[in-house]
């Protein structure tokens, strides 16, 4: 590895600073992250973090570490309001449209599958379940529990978080304190189980409308939310691996939990490296399933939703994303994916002048120096809205170079053109140089009708434009006109 090639830092929310990575087996790379719970279609904020771990995982890989991605499915155990009381998330689907809670399990497994596929990031090399690994959640519940800090009481079984206080730091990733915590929470109320406020649940008794339980040694129950992440990170990548990702609103109590849960088993912290992505957010308000202020990819990808002035495709929407440094807060707005597929465009444009690149003798610009730019940007963080700007600069170098105004030899167009597609393909993973090229045919074929339906309609001859209108949407494609004219999108 060159210099540019082993200089990657990281911000580590442990530590609260940017580190110097450094994998704990010479060239593997052991990430986790934490996956969806599938009760419900994706939104644009769950991709958004999503994306942000795939271009983790692109980065490691490109820069030649074998990378073992384990990223989970939550399929049992998340309760409503991330709390330890209350009814499970795909229970109450299933309950709602009255079919079985594996049905909303396979069906929303597959519409996440299916949105991040359109969104061209790559699957993890594992991705568990936690209905696949209840057996490993017992034994830790049995582990913690013979270690002093997991305590039973009918039929759940806690952490005591007072106990593990006393050694270690509840708090450590969250830069909490435990005194506060207590001082802010109110005492609990009679009907708890839990010795304190602060304790979690490692299992959960089940009551008899419980439709998801299985047996254990402190009777039918089932995991708590914590609880999977520890088992299937530490089955898969060890007691100790590399890196562990998630949303910034997993940090606490989820992640500290994780922390604690491990602690208390093995005596060690999992991961060596935090990472947390922060929140795509829709009127400067986080995206959420609960609050209903969110977009689906389909809508994006059909313009469907009222926020937004047209569709915009997953290469767009994915440029969007990358234009903002993943620990910022990034606010989604039809102007602000405009400007970005505007960019996205002129990229491509750029990109497209490589092959045909005049060559000289000699080179005016030192291609090395200008390629490590994009590796300092990625080493920096994965701090890829610097890495879209180098790439902007390499576009103005290709007009230069055309113009005649800068030179470069034959094998540094070779050596920028492979650097440029390994970043903006590999690294970024955007697909669009060729689908676009598709698409230009498809704008110009629509283009005829849209005109030819605005002409009749200017001649009052309705029938003709509706059965523009109504032939394409049976087609599958959506006629949406807007104040600057007619644009097309796909229908869901
Ligand atoms: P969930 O299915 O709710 O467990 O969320 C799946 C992932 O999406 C988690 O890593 C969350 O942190 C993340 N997430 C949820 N809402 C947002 C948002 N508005 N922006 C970015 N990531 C989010
Ligand atoms: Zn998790």
């Amino acid at each position: 590895m060159s210099d540019a090639l082993s200089s990657l830092h990281i911000f580590n929310s442990l530590s609260g600073k940017k580190e110097l990575f450094r994998a704990i087996e010479d060239n593997h790379v052991g990430i986790y992250v934490c996956g969806p719970t599938v009760y419900s279609n994706v939104h644009l904020g769950n991709c958004r973090t999503f994306i942000s771990f795939d271009l983790v995982y692109r980065y490691l890989r490109h820069l030649g570490y074998s990378v073992r991605y384990v990223r989970n499915i939550t399929d049992a155990g998340h309760l409503e309001h991330d709390a330890d009381d209350g009814e499970d998330r795909i229970s109450k689907k299933a309950r709602l449209e009255r079919i079985e809670p594996m049905e909303v399990v396979q069906r929303y497994t597959v519409d996440f599958h299916q949105t991040l596929a359109a969104f061209n990031t790559l699957p993890p090399s594992i991705e568990p379940t936690a209905t696949g690994h209840i057996i490993e959640q017992i034994e830790i519940v049995k582990g913690i529990i013979a270690n002093g800090l997991g305590y039973e009481v009918n039929g759940s079984v806690y952490f005591d978080v007072q106990k593990y206080n006393s050694t270690k730091h509840y708090g450590v990733l969250s830069g909490r304190k435990l005194e506060d915590m207590i001082h802010n929470t109110r005492s609990l109320s009679g009907q708890s189980d839990k010795r304190s406020p602060q304790d979690f649940a490692l299992w959960k008794k089940a009551e008899p409308q419980h439709i998801m339980r299985w047996p254990s040694p402190w009777g039918d129950g089932f995991p708590g939310w914590h609880l999977e992440c520890t088992a299937m990170s530490t089955k898969y990548l060890g007691e100790q691996f590399d890196i562990h990702g998630g949303g910034m609103d997993l940090k606490f109590p989820h992640h500290e939990c994780e922390i604690a849960q491990c602690e208390a088993l093995n005596q060690k912290s999992p991961a060596n490296t935090w990472m947390h992505a922060n929140m795509l957010t829709l009127n400067g308000k986080k995206m959420a399933k609960s609050t209903g202020n969110n977009i689906l990819p389909n809508e994006l990808f059909n313009g469907s939703n009222p926020v937004l002035s047209k569709a915009f495709s997953p290469d767009a929407a994915r440029f969007f994303m990358l234009q903002a440094h993943y620990r910022s807060i990034l606010d989604l707005s039809s102007d602000a994916l405009e400007a970005a597929e505007k960019g996205y465009k002129r990229l491509i444009q750029g990109i497209e002048l490589l092959p045909d690149l005049p060559t000289s003798n000699e080179s005016s610009v030192d291609i090395n120096a200008h390629i490590d730019t994009y590796y300092a940007a990625m080493n920096d963080d994965f701090n890829s809205p610097v890495l879209i700007a180098q790439l902007f600069e390499t576009v103005k170098l290709v007009h230069l170079l055309k113009k005649g105004e800068e030179t470069l030899t034959a094998a540094d167009v070779e050596k920028l053109s492979n650097s440029v597609h390994e970043f903006v393909f590999d690294v970024l993973g955007l697909t669009l140089a060729t689908k676009e090229k598709d698409n230009t045919y498809l704008d110009k074929a629509l283009s005829v009708l849209i005109d030819l339906r605005e002409q009749a309609r200017a001649n009052k001859d309705f029938s003709t434009a509706d059965r523009i209108r109504d032939e394409l949407l049976a087609k599958g494609i959506q006629l949406k006109d807007g104040k600057d004219g007619t644009t097309y999108g796909l229908s869901t």
